[in-house]
């Protein structure tokens, strides 16, 4: 809490608008699981934002955290500054809706959105699993409390009809537990709402024999028709060993979040990091390669964009 009372005095000293602060300030960034990609994205943020600090004097942390719901409701609690959260969550966040009923965070702010994330289904090749409807009676990992995945994947329950009674077993392992509990037969399939590649999967499908599961169906044409923050997706095949063939399922993209108390100043210093060495950030990850200025400002954003990230991609003539 403290530090966004050091962030608005440094804003108050910050030196003519230029983004200069006067005296050190703190910043931090919500991530997820340190084998996922929302680790990757905020540390490569950090490293870009540190690399000026000389000059601007912005010092910024990525910690691992739960995931998506816990990004934002840090950033409503005012301890965090700046996190990533899948689209889904961003648009109910914003909007009060879904898992944030009675909720609704008026101050949330989109400053950019990353790679696209595929709902993602991992059984062991022996458990006989060959679509989502297999699941039923299954030992199933559903996600961390906090995490986009387990969030989404109720949602996918509810259109189904289905609740956590349907599985023999409903595990709440965190992304970098659920490799290891799938190779060691503890669970028959885990679910996570991932960029492509990414650590935890490729550990899965190491550690033991295991295949990727299409998520297709009425249900989910369903959800993908009736929600814009929804998208068909393909998860390409021979990505992973074991899962020659493309894969069909569904995706929300990723997005990085923050509140409108945050100065316009440091938003505006984050941002500039980024884009003005994009091409270093994009190499950064694998799942970074296709990105663009053009659709990170654009696809899955649902909240009003921050006035400091407004202020850059006007200045870059990306938007009026
Ligand atoms: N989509 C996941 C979540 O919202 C995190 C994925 C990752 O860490 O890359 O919690």
């Amino acid at each position: 809490m403290t530090y966004l009372k050091s962030l608005t005095m440094a804003a108050a000293l910050a030196v003519g608008g230029t983004g200069a602060f006067a005296q050190e300030t703190f910043i931090n960034i919500g991530t997820g699981g340190q084998t996922g990609v929302y680790f990757v994205v905020g540390q490569s943020i950090c490293r870009l934002v540190n690399r000026g600090t000389a000059e601007h004097n912005i010092r910024c942390t990525a910690p691992s955290t739960g995931g998506s719901i816990a990004n934002i409701n840090a950033i409503a609690a005012g301890d965090m500054d700046m996190g990533v959260a899948q689209s889904d969550w961003q648009f109910h966040a914003y909007n009060g809706s879904s898992e944030f009923e009675g909720n609704a965070m008026p101050d949330l702010r989109a400053v950019f959105s990353v790679h696209p994330e595929p709902f993602t289904v991992v059984a062991r090749a022996d458990a006989g699993i060959a679509s989502f409807d297999d699941l039923r009676g299954m030992r199933v990992n559903v996600g961390n409390p906090g995490s986009g995945q387990r969030a989404t994947m109720e949602v996918v329950l509810d259109a189904l009809g289905w609740t956590m009674d349907d599985f023999a077993l409903a595990s709440e392992l965190a992304p970098a537990e659920q490799a290891a509990a799938l190779g060691d037969n503890n669970v028959d399939a885990i679910i996570y709402t991932v960029g492509h590649p990414n650590g935890s999967i490729q550990e899965a499908v190491s550690t033991t024999e295991a295949i990727l599961v299409p998520v297709t169906g009425d249900a989910i044409d369903a959800l993908i028709a009736d929600n814009p923050y929804y998208a068909a997706a393909t998860i390409p095949g021979g990505m992973y060993d074991g899962t020659p063939d493309d894969v069909s399922t569904f995706g929300v993209r990723a997005t990085f979040v923050t509140s409108a108390n945050v100065p316009d100043d440091v938003i505006y210093t984050v941002v500039s990091a980024v884009f003005d060495n994009f091409d270093r950030f994009r190499g950064l990850h694998p799942a970074f390669a296709n990105l663009t200025p053009e659709s990170m400002i654009a696809d899955g954003l649902s909240a009003p964009l921050h006035p400091g990230a407004e202020r850059y991609y006007r200045e870059q003539g990306w938007i009026q």
